[in-house]
């Protein structure tokens, strides 16, 4: 039976951001030939709905006040996208905007919100989201009673599809007043890749022993080089103070789907690995055989990391 999805967009640096493509992508999967919608709002929108292959609509506003994110200004927009059209699901990223967005929007609604999914199905008529719980040790199955059904989506749970962008682009107001005021704004210290965007993460956990132990994983990073790889860290080592938050893999962290990732002194916690398990390839290098990474390790490597990394970069650099 067709379907029609709204997908709720962000852009990053002008393009659609990574993770509304892959709504994207799980939208067209679900919507058998019904219609699937995108908002786009903030400055460059409309030029960036053409880049939203899969989207057979798209409502843009242009209005750069969208760009600062504030959920009332947001939820107008999104409303008014549902006015014009007739989803039975609306997909939301679960970034900061979405996290927001997915329960204000279903309050505004009368309808409900599974947050965090890692999957939705039309299950004959009823949709059908699930996502982790308890930490990850279980999956939890939502089915939604009222329409229409809202999901905010993790990260890499879907693969974006190629092809054509929306036919129809239909024009949203713009952002007009708004309850919250930006106060200041503190870019984080990102240098380089994002984690996200990395195709080798070098991760470190309570195992390197002090915080300079991160010192020797970025001189690893380097020599895979920095165009590539980048530093990740577990909560344990976050919570130590020894890394930024921002470095931090796992359910309450970033959610990587590197080819490689490389897991040193983490011991596999659950909480971790639904953050690093859509790695291609896993190496853990732990004193510990019988660590709990090594389940998801292709390679294990036992042994002390002081002596095991350095012997990697070497190895590496050739000598
Ligand atoms: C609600 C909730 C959310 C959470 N969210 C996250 C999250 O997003 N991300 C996250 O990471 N955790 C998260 N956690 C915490 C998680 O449960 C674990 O406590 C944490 O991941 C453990 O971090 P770790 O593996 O670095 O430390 P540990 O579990 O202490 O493991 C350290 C490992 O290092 C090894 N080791 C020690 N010395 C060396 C050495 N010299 N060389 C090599 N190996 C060595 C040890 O054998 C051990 O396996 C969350 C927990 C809860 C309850």
């Amino acid at each position: 039976m067709p379907r029609n999805v709204l997908v709720v967009g962000e852009l990053n640096d002008g393009a659609p951001s990574a993770t509304t493509r892959e709504l994207l992508g799980a939208a067209c999967g679900i919507a058998a030939s019904g219609e699937v919608g995108v908002v786009l709002l903030g400055a460059g929108a409309s030029a960036a709905a053409p880049a939203c292959a899969g989207a057979t609509r798209a409502y843009t506003s242009d209005d750069a006040e969208y760009d600062a994110f504030r959920g009332d200004q947001w939820l107008r927009a999104i409303v008014a996208a549902l006015d014009l059209g007739d989803a039975d699901l609306v997909l939301i990223a679960q970034s900061t905007a979405g996290r927001e967005l997915g329960p204000r929007l279903a309050q505004r609604r009368g309808t409900a919100v599974a947050m965090d999914c890692t999957q939705v199905v039309d299950d004959g008529g009823t949709w059908r989201a699930t996502r982790p719980a308890y930490g990850g040790n279980a999956i939890a199955t939502y089915t939604f009673a009222t329409r229409p059904a809202i999901a905010t989506v993790r990260p890499k749970s879907f693969a974006a599809v190629e092809g054509d962008g929306p036919a129809t682009i239909t024009a949203l107001p713009g952002a007009g007043e708004s309850r919250t005021r930006i106060v200041s704004r503190e870019p984080a210290a990102a240098e380089g890749l994002r984690l996200e965007d990395a195709r080798v993460v070098v991760s470190g956990g309570r195992g390197l022993g002090a915080a300079d132990g991160f010192a020797l994983l970025q001189q690893l990073v380097d020599t895979i080089g920095r165009d590539r790889a980048v530093l990740g860290a577990s909560r344990a080592a976050v919570d130590l103070g020894w890394c930024a938050q921002s470095m931090q893999v796992g359910l309450t962290g970033r959610v990587v789907a590197p080819d490689l990732y490389i897991a040193v002194g983490i011991s596999g916690a659950s909480q971790h690995m639904s953050g690093c398990s859509g790695a291609r390839t896993i190496i853990a290098i732990n004193r510990d055989a019988d660590a709990s990474i090594m389940d998801f390790a292709r390679y294990g490597v036992i042994g002390d990391y002081k002596q095991i990394v350095p012997e990697l970069i070497a190895a590496l650099r050739g000598g």
